[in-house]
C-alpha cells in the first residue's frame, strides 16, 4: 500500500511541536507493517539545506507566484517529497511566521501551494507513483482534500489528522479567486467558513475520514466546549470520526541509550537519575536534592494551563517542591516564569527557549512533568515522562486522560498506577495533586513503584501504526472506480 502523507513539518527536519513527531515517527512505523509512506513537506531553509543530492520529480512555471519544483530524496529512513518554492518558503524565520512571531501574512497561499502539490501528486503528477490513499495533517495540509475532492483525485481515499482543532487556518473570502477551486466549492459543504475561507474546515469536509489524536479528545470535539466552532460539521462527520493515540519514537526517547542524558538507566537502574538531577539543578540554577523536583517542557500558552500554575507558584514551593520551566510562548507567561524564578532563588528556575537536548535531560533527571493543560489532543510530553521516570502530572483532558493512571489508592494498590491527575483549569486542584506527589516523593517505595509501572508501558507506535492501516484498509475497500 503506497500512502501519501502532506504535512507542514516533519522530525528531525522542522518541528514546532508534536505534529513534527507524528509525521516522522508514522511512516517509520508503519513501514514495518508493509505501508510505504512519502511525505510531502515545505522546502524550508532547513529542510533545503539538509537535502544533499536532490531530483526533481515534478515542476511548476507558476505555483502561486513562482517557480516550484517537488523533489524526491531520501532522509533518515524517511521517503520525502520536497516542495521547493522559493518565493513561499525561503525566508528567516519559522514555518509559519517571522522572528518576532508574526505569521506570514501569505501563509493561505504558501499552504494553499502545498495543498495544490498534494492533490496534483495524487492525482498521478509525479510519473511513476501512484498513492493508494492520502493522509493530510492539520490545517496546512488540509486544503489537499479539498482540492482533490474538486479535482482530479476525488476517487482517491482521503483521511485528514486533526492534531490540534485550535489552529484552523481561517482566511477573508477575498483570497477565494485565487485559490484556482471552481465557484460551488465557496459553499457551506466546500471551504466557506463563517463568511471566509477555513481551509481546516474544508479538509474536515472533504475528508473521507477524520482522525484525531485520542479517544477522548474525539469525544471532546463533539461538543461546544472544544470544538472551537467546529463541533457542528464534526458531528455531521462523526461516523468517520476515530480517535488514535499517538505513540512515540521509543529508540529516541531511550533512557538506557539518550545521548543528552548525563547517566543513562532503566527502570533497574533508576538511582542513576540523580546525576541527570544534578544537571538539571546545575542549568537551572537550583538547591541540590531538597524536595521533590517539578518540571514543565511545554509551549507557554493558555492552552497549556500554564496561567494556572503561574497562579499558584507561590504555593507550589511553599509545599515543598521545586520547579524547572522549559518553554516559550506568551511573553506575559514567559514574564511572570523569570518573576517566579527571581522571587523563589533557587526553588524555582526557567529557561526561555525552545532546547531539545535541555529537553530529554529533564525528563531524565526531574521526579515529575506537570502538564496542566486545558485542552490536550493527545500530549507527547507526558509520554516521554512514563518512558523516563518523569512522573506525569496531567490535567484530565483529551490524551492526557487517556494515557495516565491516576495514582489512587486503589491503583497504588494493584500496582497500576502511572501519574497523577486532576481537573483541568483548576489551581485548586493543580497544587492539590502538588501535594500528592510531595507525599508519594516521600515514600520511596510508592515512587519507584510508579515510576517503574509508567516505564512498562507501551508506547510505541506499533499499536497505534496497525490501528492506521485498518483504517487505510477500511478506505480503501470504499474506493470507487475512476470514470
Ligand atoms: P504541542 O504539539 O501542543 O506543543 P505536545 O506535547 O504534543 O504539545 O508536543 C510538544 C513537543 O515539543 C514535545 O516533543 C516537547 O518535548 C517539545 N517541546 C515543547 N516545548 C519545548 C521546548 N521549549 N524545548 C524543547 N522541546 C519542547
Amino acid at each position: 500500500m503506497n500512502v501519501l502523507s502532506v504535512t507542514p513539518e516533519i522530525f528531525p527536519l522542522v518541528k514546532t511541536g508534536g505534529l513534527a513527531d507524528v509525521a516522522g515517527a508514522l511512516p517509520l512505523a508503519l513501514k514495518a507493517k508493509g505501508v510505504a509512506v512519502r511525505s510531502l513537506l515545505p522546502g524550508y531553509p532547513v529542510v533545503m539545506q539538509g537535502l544533499g543530492r536532490k531530483k526533481a520529480v515534478l515542476a511548476y512555471k507558476d505555483l502561486f507566484g513562482g517557480k516550484a519544483a517537488v523533489h524526491a530524496v531520501v532522509a533518515g529512513g524517511l521517503d520525502l517529497l520536497v516542495l521547493e518554492a522559493p518565493h513561499l518558503f525561503d525566508r528567516v524565520g519559522g514555518p509559519y511566521g517571522d522572528a518576532a512571531g508574526h505569521d506570514w501574512p501569505d501563509n493561505w497561499r504558501r499552504f494553499a501551494a502545498l495543498s495544490r502539490a498534494g492533490a496534483d501528486i495524487a492525482a498521478g503528477a509525479v510519473a511513476g507513483y501512484a498513492p493508494d490513499a492520502v493522509h493530510a495533517h492539520d490545517w496546512q495540509a488540509a486544503m489537499t482534500l479539498a482540492y482533490m475532492r474538486y479535482g482530479r483525485a476525488a476517487a482517491v481515499p482521503s483521511l485528514i489528522t486533526v492534531h490540534n482543532l485550535a489552529f484552523q487556518g481561517r482566511f477573508a473570502a477575498s483570497i477565494f479567486g485565487d485559490l484556482g477551486l471552481p465557484a460551488a466549492a465557496m459553499a457551506l459543504d466546500g471551504v466557506e467558513y463563517y463568511g471566509g475561507v477555513g481551509f481546516l474546515k474544508a479538509g474536515l469536509q472533504a475528508a473521507w475520514a477524520i482522525t484525531t489524536v485520542s479517544p477522548t479528545y474525539a469525544q471532546e470535539i463533539r461538543t461546544p466546549a472544544f470544538g472551537m466552532g467546529l463541533d457542528g460539521l464534526i458531528n455531521l462527520r462523526a461516523a468517520d470520526l476515530y480517535g488514535i493515540v499517538n505513540g512515540i519514537d521509543v529508540e529516541l526517547w531511550n533512557p538506557a541509550s539518550d545521548r543528552h542524558l548525563a547517566a543513562t538507566y532503566s527502570a533497574k537502574t533508576l538511582k542513576a537519575r540523580a546525576k541527570n538531577r544534578a544537571a538539571v539543578e546545575g542549568r537551572f540554577d537550583l538547591e541540590r536534592d531538597a524536595g521533590p523536583l517539578l518540571c514543565v517542557v511545554s509551549r507557554l500558552t493558555w492552552q497549556k494551563g500554564i496561567d494556572t500554575l503561574v497562579s499558584i507558584v507561590d504555593q507550589v514551593v511553599a509545599a515543598g517542591a521545586r520547579l524547572a520551566v522549559l518553554g516559550s510562548g506568551d511573553a506575559g507567561l514567559e514574564g511572570a516564569l523569570l518573576a517566579a524564578a527571581a522571587r523563589h532563588r533557587g526553588r524555582v528556575g526557567a529557561v526561555i527557549g525552545y532546547d531539545e537536548a535541555l529537553s530529554h535531560l529533564m525528563q531524565g533527571g526531574c521526579d515529575a512533568i506537570v502538564i496542566p493543560s486545558r485542552f490536550e489532543p493527545c500530549g507527547l510530553t507526558q509520554l516521554y515522562g512514563l518512558r523516563y521516570g518523569c512522573v506525569p502530572m496531567v490535567a484530565r483532558t483529551g490524551g492526557l486522560a487517556d494515557t495516565i493512571i491516576d495514582a489512587n489508592e486503589a491503583a497504588v494498590a494493584a500496582g497500576v498506577a502511572t501519574g497523577f491527575q486532576f481537573a483541568p483549569d483548576s489551581g485548586d486542584a493543580l497544587l492539590h495533586a502538588v501535594r500528592r506527589v510531595v507525599e508519594a516523593h516521600a515514600e520511596p517505595k510508592i515512587w519507584s513503584s510508579i515510576q517503574s509501572q509508567g516505564m512498562k508501558a507501551d508506547l510505541s507506535w506499533d499499536r497505534s501504526a496497525a490501528k492506521y492501516v485498518e483504517l487505510y484498509r477500511r478506505l480503501l475497500s470504499r474506493r470507487v472506480s475512476q470514470p
